[in-house]
């Protein structure tokens, strides 16, 4: 990397602690932005500090949104009883273009995974927990059919149950190892309404 001058050297190690994005990707991307209008690069910029700067998590469900509540958790219409349990905002969004599910959701932002050392208290269960001291009928456990997925479905079924809520997941539609936000709408509303309880 020392090749380049300090500037794009360091321009490319910092785009490649993104993820997904090795170090020769790093580089294109580097020069691509170096080669683009200097108004464009700063709206780029901008747009970064400016979404770090204002975007932050839902107070009820914990995606992510830019006022103290979502727009779903804002809307009173929403079936406040039903609560569907997502891996991500991505998945939450996913949901909802399907417009099928009127509940509120529960943004976990990840899943079990042990080899990873990601741990229960490493996403937001607590939390979940917490939201069903209030008046709660059904909780929908909605993340992916991957092994983290559904170690993760697993658990949180094994710690509701006891509080007598109703614990579901949804249907197997969902192919094995897929992501939820890959999925067509018309799969994910069948996932939904075949859902099966635990
Ligand atoms: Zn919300």
């Amino acid at each position: 990397m020392d090749m380049y001058s300090g500037y794009i050297g360091r321009l490319i190690s910092e785009l490649s602690v993104l993820p997904g994005i090795g170090n020769k990707t790093a580089q294109r991307l580097a020069f691509h932005i170096i080669n683009m209008p200097a108004e464009q690069v700063e709206k780029l910029a901008g747009a970064m500090t400016e979404a770090k700067e204002h975007i932050r998590y839902c107070s009820e469900c914990f995606t992510l949104t830019d006022r103290e509540k979502c727009p779903v958790c804002s809307n009173p219409a929403r079936n406040r009883k039903q609560i569907m349990v997502v891996e991500s905002p991505r998945d939450m969004t996913a949901y909802e273009k399907t417009h099928k599910y009127e509940g509120v959701y529960h943004v976990l932002h990840g899943a079990i995974n042990p080899s990873l050392g990601i741990g229960p208290s490493d996403i937001r269960l607590a939390e979940l927990i917490k939201r069903l001291q209030s008046d709660v009928d059904e909780v929908i456990i909605a993340t992916n059919s991957s092994i983290e997925g559904e170690t993760t479905a697993m658990y949180i079924s094994k710690l509701i149950k006891p509080t007598g809520i109703k614990v579901t997941r949804i249907a197997s539609g969902v192919p094995v190892g897929g992501e939820l936000e890959y999925i067509d709408e018309i799969t994910l509303s069948r996932a939904l309404d075949a859902r099966v309880e635990l």
